[in-house]
């Protein structure tokens, strides 16, 4: 994979960090920077350099699924209601983001469509004027919403669907079914919401026997398959490098059937790498976070469901802005938290070290 890729020019590169807790002491390795400031006037940027305009929205922490990589089938805790973000408030915040520069939008959560009434989200943010909004979901309700997100303003969809197979969909999502997301993918095109993503998480001896599949699939779809590598955000704990399907194996499996190049991306900051058949038929993306971590490019924050920004998955440094919402608060309190939780960004994440510690939410709580 390495002679096909491109160099990012990335300002920072990701280095060993100290761990992502807070009651260590703020200390990144051969900086010397302590924390406890934020960034100054213009857009979000933090002391890497890196420009943040992609917020990503946890509209919930529930779901109607219990994917094996994500929850425990049964014993999951969900937050009260009265904690989560109403609309109004998630739409104070995304446009106080818009202000400070923020362009792009993703609803995420848990499954961001079990959360009623999400259409009038879509639609106030696309008041505001984003250029982008998509949204990740399970896609198990979104044939029957699709149109109305699209003429919300929703933009695009990435859907997750670990595998083709009936039988091995429902043991790796334990609940809900194939058909109804694969037809929720007919849907979704023919509303507009393209380019239509697939996401498929990669588990060792589960699914890594269909990663060709999953290639033809695009290729026969012109749907851009993204295998993403299994990262410890499991609420149940049980992540091990034994699960673990690097992206490079992926690569090398698929090159060797179909030739793949890689799609040039000077300016690259999405997670993925994409690659293009050689031939002309489609597109795949590799999303290693793990194995080939993409920090230094980094561009994302996050608004949990519960009103807390977080600048990394990895990290448990959350601002809090539900206080800020909840107590009349100014629109400038809340830009002071965004510009704090950029600034206390780490320069990239500490999978690989041997004092990584699991943060304490799981993606389903964070918003992933
Ligand atoms: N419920 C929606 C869905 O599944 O698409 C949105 C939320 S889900 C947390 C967002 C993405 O995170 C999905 O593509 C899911 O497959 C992925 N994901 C969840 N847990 C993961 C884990 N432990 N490692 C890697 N990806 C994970
Ligand atoms: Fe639900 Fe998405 Fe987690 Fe699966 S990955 S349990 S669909 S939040």
């Amino acid at each position: 994979m390495d002679q096909v890729r491109t160099p990012v020019p990335v300002a920072p590169v990701a280095v060993s960090v100290r761990r992502h807790r807070p009651d260590v002491a703020r200390v990144v390795e051969g900086a010397g920077i302590t924390g406890g400031d934020e960034s100054p006037e213009g857009p979000l940027r933090d002391r890497y350099g890196r420009v943040h305009d992609d917020l990503r929205i946890s509209v919930t922490d529930r779901c109607n699924l219990r994917c094996v990589y994500c929850m425990p089938e049964e014993g999951m805790t969900f937050l009260p209601h009265g904690q989560l973000l109403s609309f109004e408030e998630i739409e104070r915040v995304a446009r106080v983001a818009r202000e400070l520069g923020v362009r792009a939008i993703r609803l995420t959560g848990g499954e961001p469509l079990v959360r009623r009434d999400v259409v009038d989200l879509v639609a106030r943010l696309k008041r505001l004027g984003f250029e982008d909004i998509a949204m990740t979901t399970n896609a198990t309700r979104l044939a029957g919403l699709a149109p109305a997100l699209a003429a919300a303003g929703l933009t695009r969809v990435n859907i997750s669907c670990d595998s083709l197979r009936p039988e091995r969909f429902a043991a790796l999502r334990r609940r809900g079914d194939l058909s109804t997301v694969l037809h929720a993918m007919d849907v979704a095109e023919e509303c507009g919401l393209a380019p239509l993503k697939v996401n498929v998480v990669l588990l060792r001896g589960r699914n890594d026997d269909e990663i060709l599949d999953f290639a033809g699939f695009a290729r026969d779809t012109g749907r851009i398959v993204r295998f993403i590598e299994f990262m410890p955000l499991d609420a149940q704990g049980e992540w091990g490098p034994e699960q673990l399907v690097r992206g490079r194996e992926v690569f090398e499996r698929i090159h060797a059937v179909w030739p793949l190049e890689e799609v040039p991306e000077p300016d690259r900051v999405a997670p993925a790498v994409r690659f293009r058949f050689v031939d002309g038929r489609g597109e795949i993306g590799l999303i290693s976070t793990v194995s080939e971590p993409f920090c230094g490019t980094c561009n994302r924050l996050r608004l949990t469901a519960d009103g807390s920004i977080r600048n990394c998955l990895f990290s448990d440094d959350e601002h809090v802005v539900r206080d800020i919402l909840r107590s009349r608060g100014t629109d400038e309190e809340i830009a002071a938290v965004l510009r704090r939780a950029v600034w206390a960004k780490f320069p990239g994440h500490a999978i690989n070290e041997p004092d990584f510690l699991r943060p304490h939410r799981s993606m389903s709580m964070i918003g992933g």
